[in-house]
């Protein structure tokens, strides 16, 4: 899968990149400089909103015409996503629904955020990873990018690993222990100790109920719908 990230910060990948599930084989991601797509000596991206008010926004030009030379026709599996506060809540199934992509377009904003006709006319979704507002949409594309990265093929090591995991089944994932099997007092759960691997999936799903119910709830009021 190949992912498109457009941004005013290009240096801002360098760290998140760098590690873990998206340095590894399978995931392309392409870095663009919005600012390549200016025409003036400034390379001006943004502007006054009109109707008065704080800050800047990032102008509507740039943004379509970067978009537009990456993918000059856009077929269906090529999907441009708008990070945005003001986006549908970004989830792990949106990620296993993204993941039928062949490529994605990432839009980052900044300031006091995009010209509502990227959001219009543009972009296929707008998302946002949560309920407050970063300064930026940087850290909301390294977000998706992970956790989107880490459901292909091959690029977690057993692939068990991820359908188990917490909102794959609706609910949390079980907690976990590992050595030593006493510290300071404190032991890890006798069962998981032992051989016995029936009783230990049994217990586990006991433990992934027991803790999504103490903090989540929410999650098991919307299984119950
Ligand atoms: N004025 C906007 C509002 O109140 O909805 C906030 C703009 S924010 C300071 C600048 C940029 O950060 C946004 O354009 C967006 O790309 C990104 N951003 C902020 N919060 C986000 C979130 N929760 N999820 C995804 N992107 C976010």
């Amino acid at each position: 899968m190949k992912f498109h990230l457009l941004t005013i910060f290009p240096g801002f990948f360098d760290g998140p990149f760098r590690y873990g599930v998206v340095a590894r084989a399978g995931v392309e991601v392409h870095i663009h400089d919005l600012r390549d797509w200016t025409n003036d000596p400034h390379r001006t991206v943004d502007d006054r909103p009109f109707g008065g008010g704080e800050g800047m926004v990032l102008k509507p030009e740039p943004i379509f015409a970067a978009v537009e030379t990456i993918w000059p026709e856009r077929h269906e599996k090529q999907k441009v996503i708008l990070l945005s506060a003001q986006g549908r809540r970004f989830s792990q199934q949106i990620a296993r629904e993204l993941l039928e992509n062949e490529e994605l377009l990432l839009i980052c904003g900044r300031y006091e955020g995009v010209d509502e006709r990227v959001a219009e006319h543009l972009a296929d979704d707008e998302l946002s990873i949560g309920d407050y507002v970063l300064s930026g949409g940087e850290l909301a594309a390294a977000v998706i990018v992970d956790t989107i990265a880490r459901l292909l093929p091959g690029v977690v090591g057993n692939s068990d690993s991820t359908v188990n995991e917490s909102f794959e089944r609706g609910i949390l994932d079980c907690p976990q222990w590992t050595r030593p099997a006493e510290f300071r007092g404190w032991k890890a759960p006798e069962i998981l100790l032992g051989g016995n691997h029936a009783e230990i999936r049994k217990w586990r799903q006991q433990a992934a109920m027991e803790k999504t119910t103490r903090l989540r709830p929410d999650l098991l009021a919307r299984l119950a719908k």
